[in-house]
């Protein structure tokens, strides 16, 4: 028998002959036999070291086979326990098949081939069993490492890889889901168009990676300021697009004026290089219903007003005056 088959095997009877004889024919089988007198004695053993096979006689002087099966049971499920039981005691073996046993032998053994045959079918029960175990683990190790992958590949396709914010493409899908809520229920919302002042100014005297860093920087002060319903998405090189639920006119722009300001103060790295010797931008808002009934012009509308604040000079927040 290959290793891969061999088990470990407590024999509990209190028999000296009987044990002896399953010592020797399973140990012939290549497994590895421990065999005890009483059931107490194999409780201890069993406290201490796992046994996949326990073969017990059913009627023990002291605590009785039945009582082991219950306790071995209770304290390892898998373990599969062969009841050896006397010939006129039908009944206990019924009640210890109830009790979980896996199977029985009767005694006196008659004949060594049942004996043989009944310890081997339970061995393959306990092979079949283990197999499983193992498969079920890998099985939900693979499903869950699955799940995980499945998660990151759904978030690279919805998240721009440079700033963590949401990409392009997730915010015409949010624009949508929103506009359909709000439209439903007669909400209002806005939409918010942020854009760096002269960044392609900053790139050239800080270099491209700098200006990455900054529009990480940037990324981050924006989520942060974020209310948890509201998202930001980037919109375009360094121009960022936000979505404000149940956000009206006069509250985004309060909304815009903030951030605004709190961009103009803050220390960017070769900010001194920049007009006015700090890093501003630019913000255009529209809010539905007031300034159209579409996502599509509602964008355009958002658009125009960023462009107007650009003309008023930058570092500016200009709400869409045209209703749609
Ligand atoms: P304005 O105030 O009118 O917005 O001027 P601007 O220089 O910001 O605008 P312009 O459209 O002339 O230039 C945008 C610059 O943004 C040019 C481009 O190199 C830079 N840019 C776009 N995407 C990225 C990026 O991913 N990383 C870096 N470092 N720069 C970027
Ligand atoms: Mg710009
Ligand atoms: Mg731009």
């Amino acid at each position: 028998m290959s290793n891969k088959t061999a088990l470990t095997i407590l024999v509990v009877d209190d028999e000296a002959n009987l044990r002896e004889l399953l010592y020797e024919v399973l140990s012939d089988g290549g497994h590895q036999v421990t065999a005890v007198a009483s059931a107490e004695e194999a409780l201890m053993l069993f406290d201490h070291q796992a046994y996949p096979l326990v073969i017990a006689n059913i009627r023990m002087p002291g605590m009785s086979g039945m009582d082991l099966l219950k306790q071995v049971k209770q304290k390892n499920a898998d373990t599969q326990v062969i009841m050896m039981t006397g010939q006129t005691s039908l009944h206990s073996t019924v009640a210890a098949l109830r009790a979980g046993a896996a199977d029985y032998l009767i005694k006196p053994f008659d004949q060594i081939e049942v004996v043989n045959y009944v310890i081997n079918r339970t061995i393959e029960k306990i092979l079949l069993l283990r197999d499983n175990k193992l498969l079920m683990t890998r099985l939900n190790k693979r499903n869950s490492d699955l799940d995980r992958i499945n998660h990151i590949i759904q978030e690279l396709a919805l998240k721009d890889g440079l700033t963590g914010l949401y990409n392009h493409r997730y915010f015409h899908e949010a624009i949508a889901v929103e506009h359909a809520r709000a439209s439903r229920y007669q909400r209002e919302y806005s939409l918010l168009f942020v854009d760096i002042d002269r960044f392609k100014n900053y790139n050239d005297t800080h270099g491209h990676p700098q200006g990455d860093e900054l529009l990480k920087t940037l990324a981050e002060i924006i989520a942060k300021r974020l209310r948890q319903s509201d998202i930001a998405a980037r919109y375009g090189g360094e121009e960022f697009a936000l979505i404000l639920p149940e956000t009206d006119r006069e509250s985004a722009l309060a909304a815009a004026h903030h951030l605004r300001e709190f961009v103009a103060a803050y220390p960017f790295p070769g900010r001194e290089c920049q007009a006015d010797g700090k890093i501003t931008v630019s913000l255009g808002l529209a809010t539905f219903p007031h300034n159209g009934d579409e996502p599509r012009i509602l964008i355009d509308k958002a658009d125009q007003a960023l462009h107007g604040a650009k003309k008023n000079g930058r570092n500016a927040a200009l709400h869409s005056c045209n209703q749609g």
